[in-house]
């Protein structure tokens, strides 16, 4: 019930003046959502919830929007992209299976948000990449603020071709939609390591695909867990621009 009437409170948000939020109020709002996620059984780890409890997602919004942080849709960002759903978060990261110590790679880096869950899963330096330079900057000021900064490095450039330099990766997570699995992205994956990536049609309706590199010789086993909408990666691996 609570959270359809935020959900209306944003859409009304779009007409009407609202009342600015204290910090408390937001993280109280935030502790609420991060429950019923558990409630619903979209959050199932009790790391994953430490994590969503110690990254709250109004600290990756631009201001206007830290009143709906707490609603589980995705929201504006600049240059026209998104920052995920919680829920859609929540999923992602339930079926990467992160554990302290892994390598990680994140395709897609928009806000920044998902990337310091990542940090907070894995407890070392995680890499992330965003094709746009406005983004790039956008993360780099939040993760700066949110205490970040040395812990997640932002990289400028096209992901569909990963990062070589820091691989072979025990995870590599992509928040944008593919036409198809990205080759380079098997590569750098160790054996027996997961990539998950949304594939499907160029807007709304991708399966989120986790994908098991088998050997050596780039042999993959692939598990669908379902429908999903992401904006589209694009780039040399992706669609085209
Ligand atoms: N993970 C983000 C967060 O926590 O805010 C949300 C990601 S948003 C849904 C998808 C992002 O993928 C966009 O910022 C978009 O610019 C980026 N993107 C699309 N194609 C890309 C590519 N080839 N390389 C890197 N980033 C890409």
């Amino acid at each position: 019930m609570k959270a359809w009437r935020d959900k209306l409170k944003y859409f009304l948000s779009k007409f009407f003046f609202v009342r600015a939020m204290s910090e408390e109020e937001l993280y109280e709002r935030w502790v609420r959502l991060v429950r019923q996620l558990e409630r619903e059984g979209i959050i199932k780890s009790k790391h994953i919830k430490t994590a969503f409890l110690k990254v709250p997602r109004y600290k990756f919004v631009l201001d206007r929007y830290k009143h709906y942080a707490h609603v589980d849709e995705p929201l504006p960002i600049p240059a026209g992209q998104t920052i995920s759903a919680p829920h859609m978060v929540a999923i992602m990261l339930e079926v990467a299976d992160l554990k302290e110590g892994m390598n990680v790679l994140e395709i897609g880096t928009g806000s920044g948000w998902n990337a310091a869950l990542i940090y907070e899963l894995v407890k070392r330096d995680v890499y992330t990449i965003e094709r746009i330079p406005e983004l790039v900057e956008f993360a780099k000021r939040n993760l700066e603020k949110a205490g970040y900064k040395d812990k997640v490095h932002v990289i400028l450039g096209d992901g569909t071709k990963g990062f070589p330099p820091k691989a072979p990766y025990d995870r590599i997570i992509v928040t944008a939609g593919a036409p198809k699995v990205p080759e380079p992205l098997i590569e750098q994956l160790k054996v027996g390591g997961k990539l998950i990536i949304p594939v499907g049609s160029y807007h709304l309706w991708q399966e989120l695909y986790e994908v098991i590199k088998l050997d050596e010789k780039g042999r993959i086993k692939v598990i669908n867990h379902g429908g999903v909408a992401f904006v589209p990666l694009i780039g040399e691996h992706g669609w085209r621009e």
